[in-house]
């Protein structure tokens, strides 16, 4: 008998599976053996599979994939595959430790015209760099729920960067959310889009905008921070599997408000707090320029780095021009 890695390609090949349990499961958005290595037996119970079984063919997923007990030497390996996507800007990147992360959740906050959907945007771009030049040789996943995102600006900076804008715009895959519960529908059912588009990229921009309005008041915030959670789990669960970078915005108050006491604090509150690894508040300062200040990290100190927005997208600032905005 081989001790090798069982492949399974397509959820049919994992055993226990039939072409209708198949086709349930993609209904639920379980459509790729990753997703269902990571899914909960529960989860699968809703597809009208017994517990019994839906722990097996979650085990089967998870051998397939490698996602059981492990040795330290293999969690260093795993850890190993973590790579790092560039900002374009150099001080941002080393405030990030060398870029935006695999198989964690960066959060990006600030208010209106910070420059969060210009972060965003330029990612886009930058993950379909080689990886000599920071990117992942991968596409990019947007969920859009403001209708921010243009397409003329995508052009602009990948003719910055030299890459051809025909096909940077083909590997951006583009859903807009009307709603928080379509937002969370197209994330759960995002699997099959990333694997088969090479995402190693997903955006929420904005995580929280739909929720906020759509829950208001003390009665709706328990679901609000619930639903939250459950979406933020996903996106977690999906930048594990696909070793994808996982961005999501939050828009903020521009001043602290002695009535409301810190009004900078994100509306998401403390499960998105908890969620998101790498939080970074983006404050406007003269003109172009905005300051990023690493607020929460697993593992990087507190710190700032300036950088400013052009027409070419994210870019350094001259070091004269920083040092005089670090004076003020
Ligand atoms: P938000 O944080 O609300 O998402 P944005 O990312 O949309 O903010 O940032 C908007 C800002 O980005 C604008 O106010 C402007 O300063 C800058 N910006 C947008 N497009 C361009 C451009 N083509 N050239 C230069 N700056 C731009
Ligand atoms: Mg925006």
């Amino acid at each position: 008998m081989s001790m090798g890695k069982v492949r399974y390609k397509r959820i049919e090949d994992l055993p226990g599976v039939g072409p209708a349990t198949a086709k349930k499961l993609r209904e639920l958005g379980f459509s790729t053996v990753e997703s269902i290595a990571m899914a909960s037996v529960k989860e699968l119970a809703a597809a009208g599979i017994g517990e019994k079984r839906a722990q097996e063919i979650i085990n089967a997923a998870r051998s397939a994939i490698a996602l059981t007990f492990i040795s330290a030497e293999e969690l260093v390996k795993m850890q190993q595959n973590v790579e790092r996507l560039t900002t374009g800007s150099k001080a941002l990147d080393r405030l990030l430790g060398g870029g935006l992360e695999t198989q964690s959740i960066t959060e990006f906050y600030g208010e209106f015209g910070s420059g969060k959907s210009q972060i965003c945007m330029q990612l886009c771009v930058n993950v379909q760099l080689p990886r000599e030049r920071g990117g992942l040789e991968g596409g990019a996943l947007y969920i859009d729920t403001e209708h921010t995102f243009r397409t003329e600006r995508i052009i602009q900076m990948a003719k910055h960067v030299g890459l051809d804008p025909k096909e940077v715009v083909k590997n951006i895959i583009y859903a807009e959310a009307f709603t928080s519960d379509h937002q969370m529908f197209l994330l759960d059912h995002a699997d099959e889009v990333i694997k088969e588009h090479n995402i190693r990229l997903i955006i929420i921009d904005s995580l929280t905008a739909h929720f906020r309005s759509e829950y208001v008041g003390r009665e709706a915030l328990a679901e609000r921070q619930q639903k939250l959670s459950k979406h933020l789990h996903k996106l977690i669960r999906l930048a594990r599997a696909f070793n994808a970078v996982a961005v999501v915005t939050n828009q903020v108050m521009a001043k602290p408000d002695v009535f409301f006491g810190d009004a900078v604090a994100p509306i998401g509150g403390h499960i998105v707090a908890h969620t998101s690894h790498t939080r970074i508040y983006l404050r406007k300062a003269k003109g172009q320029i905005r300051i990023a200040r690493l607020v929460s990290s697993p593992y990087l100190p507190e710190g700032e780095a300036i950088f400013k927005i052009t027409e070419n997208g994210i870019e350094d600032v001259a070091e004269e021009e920083a040092a005089k905005v670090r004076r003020r």
